[in-house]
């Protein structure tokens, strides 16, 4: 059965779903409804942050509008990375916070370190605060481990520092790699604030899954979903997707906002971390944060389906399993490139993380059998593998 809080009348929900197609409309709506996107606790940490947060991986020095868009509606997680649009998003922030400055305090600021060593980790974080313009960070995360053990003791000691210098006030990671490992791993350290990990209506469900989200909050830890619409590497089947999206539109919904709602059925999860580029996508997001309706039994179950019926076109991050079998061979690095060209259609990210990893990607014809084997999901990796070559090489 379908539930909502009522929260936001539906006729004033189909208004911003309407404001979602025409920009334009957008200043008018939030004076009028002035409604702001839910918020949630973040693990233990004491802090609330809205259920929807900006990503910043595109262009944000030439999107300022984007992020008084956000203010104005009560997106006020910014997410960004050292290393997003080849370092000029955090420059992006920092621009708006210069000519803003009162913002800075509404705003749960969030960035990532690609270092792995302390004196990395230094050098980033000084230059991520210059670079934002800004004194402290609030959520300081390691970016994109693939194994708890990049956490090392050592750091325990660095952001005990940091915190008490002001310089950050939460720390954590951000994984989409042997995440669920990655999960159980820090619950068990017991001194991780938050973390940042694919997750989504295909994984979701998983037992592996469901147990580490568990662990994490019983441990405290905050948790912020991404890539939530759990596009794959594969080029989508055009028949499956117009079903989805029939199905979803008959409804009231864009299958892309029954995703995120598919998301926020699990009140475990912080927030959700997108990417919204442009006004038609934040729209359409605030209007999904903003519509308290939850996703019916039917529904849900029509997205399970979706899942099962394409799993073949989605890569899990079980990196260790066709690693293994291919001689640690970065195929779940390569299946993420070919995500970030086919769904995010950011062909310039796909083709310097691309670049990053094409050396250590050399597979023979046993090594793709061996992969392909492994695979759970029976993703075609030797065709992909070629495919990613082909598109991003
Ligand atoms: S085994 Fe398959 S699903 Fe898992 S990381 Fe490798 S390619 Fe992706």
């Amino acid at each position: 059965m379908r539930t909502s809080d009522h929260s936001m009348p539906r006729r004033d929900f189909l208004k911003v779903v309407a404001a979602a197609g025409f920009g334009s409309l957008l200043p008018a709506a939030a004076e009028t409804l002035a409604p702001k996107i839910p918020k949630r606790p973040f693990g233990k940490t004491g802090v609330e942050v809205p259920i929807l947060s900006l990503g910043g991986m595109f262009d944000i020095p030439n999107n300022q509008l984007i992020l008084r868009r956000c203010l104005d509606w009560g997106v006020t997680y910014w997410d960004t990375a050292d290393c997003y649009e080849g370092g000029r998003s955090e420059p992006g922030f920092g621009r708006f916070f210069e000519k803003n400055p009162a913002s800075r305090k509404d705003v749960f600021l969030v960035t990532k370190s690609c270092a792995r060593d302390i004196p990395g980790m230094t050098q980033l974080l000084t230059r991520s605060l210059e670079r934002m313009k800004t004194d402290y960070i609030d959520l300081y995360f390691l970016h994109g481990i693939g194994s708890i053990d990049d956490v090392t003791p050592d750091m325990k000691a660095w952001v005990s520092n940091r915190k008490k210098e002001g310089k950050i006030r939460f720390f954590g990671f951000s994984t989409h790699r042997h995440m669920e490992d990655c999960l159980e791993g820090a619950a068990r350290l017991g001194w991780i604030d938050g973390i940042m990990f694919s997750y989504n209506f295909r994984l979701m469900h998983k037992d592996g899954m469901k147990r580490a989200v568990d662990a994490c909050e019983q441990a405290g830890i905050g948790l912020t979903a991404m890539k939530t619409q759990g596009g794959g590497s594969v080029k989508a089947d055009s028949e499956k997707e117009r079903a989805l999206a029939g199905r979803f539109l008959e409804t009231g919904f864009t299958p892309e906002q029954a995703k995120l709602k598919a998301v926020w059925a699990n009140p475990q999860i912080a927030c959700i971390c997108s990417q919204m580029p442009n006004t038609r996508i934040l729209n359409a997001n605030i209007a999904a944060a903003l519509d308290r309706t939850t996703l019916d039994t039917a529904e849900m179950e029509a997205l399970e389906r979706y899942a099962r019926d394409t799993a073949s076109d989605y890569c899990t991050g079980c990196a260790n399993l066709c690693g293994a079998a291919a001689r640690g061979a970065p195929i779940s690095d390569a299946m993420r490139c070919l995500m970030y060209y086919r769904h995010y259609s950011d062909p310039v990210l796909a083709r310097a993380e691309f670049a990053r990893i094409a050396p250590a990607l050399q597979l023979g014809a046993a090594s793709r059998a061996a992969a392909e084997a492994a695979c759970p999901n029976h993703l075609p990796i030797g065709a992909l593998v070629d495919e990613a070559r082909r598109l991003l090489g």
